[in-house]
């Protein structure tokens, strides 16, 4: 079939920035690295400028029902941020876009900006413009957020080496299954409004869904321990989307030992009530906001210490593949089924 009488259900959300931006010829010096990483990278000068956008929509990655306005606005920022912190960059400036309908109480918007006006504090960032309308269809939030890059220490997502080792930041599957509470007891509540929602004990596993917190630390670390990692991405769909993005940068294959993913006791707690495999969050659930990244041999021991990084596996030559080894030994190729907006499984 020709590819534009498609879907875009049937191209998915990568195929369709593909199709758009694969024939996109970069015409200024100054762009560094353009469609294709967690941010764009530009050279004025001394400094790289690293730039990133990301949009929510009600609907689609937010539901009102369960997503208090001051909630919305923090992780709205940390989407973001948590991408130039992906590239080594340090978060400088955000710009602000939001469409709403007129009939919103101005307290719900002033809550968002509470929230955008935190997650700013938190992570040292100017709120330095935006673009406001009215909307017919729900609340849409689109930032864009700027960053500083030294010159030589930006990192991509297509520099693994095969042997490198592949490193993961705190735990993976926590924000899913923080979501999966919050979409049980949402149906709950419309079945019947008088019971009270059943939250307790999942503390951790709701604020991973609802406040996450972007990884400041790690890229801090890197500078404090010269540390130069190979490639790096932010874990925003599931760590075999992330880690497929990385490979196929890197013109790589990967081994990744299931046993070593780390997975919250919470996680595997809320997953048993639910029937869900933990592994199976960990690899294609979203929102972690995690990072994941390769480091040559030389590069590791200076993060061993560090107890917030994993070695989950490495790099392997392209002809090898991607695949993941159970505990039993056995290869499973990696496939990517982590979120995707217009596929399987946008929030309804
Ligand atoms: P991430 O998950 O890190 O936010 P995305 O999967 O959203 O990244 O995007 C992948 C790449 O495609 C990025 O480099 C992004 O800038 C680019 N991209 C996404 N949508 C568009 C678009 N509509 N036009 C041009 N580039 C886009
Ligand atoms: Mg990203």
């Amino acid at each position: 079939m020709e590819e534009s009488m498609k879907t875009i259900e049937e191209l998915g959300e990568f195929g369709l920035i593909r199709h758009l931006t694969g024939n996109i010829r970069i015409k200024n010096k100054s762009t560094l690295k353009g469609v294709g990483d967690d941010a764009a990278v530009l050279d004025y000068g001394e400094k790289l400028v690293v730039v990133t956008s990301d949009m929510l929509m009600e609907g689609i990655h937010f539901n009102l029902m369960y997503t208090p306005m001051k909630h919305l606005g923090y992780k709205a920022v940390v989407a973001n941020l948590s991408d130039l912190y992906a590239m080594n960059a340090v978060p400088k400036q955000i710009i602000v876009s939001i469409a709403f309908s007129s009939k919103l109480k101005l307290i719900q918007i002033e809550n968002l900006y509470k929230g955008i006006e935190l997650a700013c504090k938190n992570y040292n960032v100017d709120l330095a413009g935006g673009d406001t309308s009215t909307s017919l269809t729900g609340i849409t939030i689109s930032i864009t957020a700027l960053g500083e890059g030294e010159k030589g220490s930006v990192v991509y997502r297509s520099g693994a080496k095969k042997n490198d080792l592949i490193c993961v930041t705190g735990n993976l599957g926590a924000a899913y299954l923080g979501l999966q509470l919050l979409e049980r007891e949402k149906k709950l509540f419309l079945e019947n409004p008088e019971v009270q929602p059943a939250l307790e004990g999942y503390d951790y596993l709701l604020q991973r869904q609802l406040k996450p917190e972007p990884r400041a630390d790690i890229t801090g670390y890197f500078r404090k321990h010269n540390v130069s990692p190979s490639s790096m991405i932010d874990i925003s769909d599931g760590l075999s989307s992330e880690i497929l993005h990385i490979c196929n940068e890197s013109q790589t294959g990967c081994k990744l030992f299931a046993d070593r993913i780390p997975i919250d006791s919470e996680t595997e707690r809320l997953a048993a009530e639910f029937n869900i495999t933990p592994l199976v969050a960990a690899l294609n659930g979203g929102e972690d906001y995690e990072l994941l990244f390769t480091l040559s041999p030389g590069e590791f021991v200076k993060v061993k210490d560090n107890r917030q990084i994993k070695t989950i596996g490495h790099i392997t030559a392209r002809e090898d593949g991607c695949n993941l080894i159970t505990h039993d030994g056995s290869f499973i190729p990696l496939v990517a089924q982590g979120w995707d907006a217009y596929g399987k499984r946008g929030q309804d």
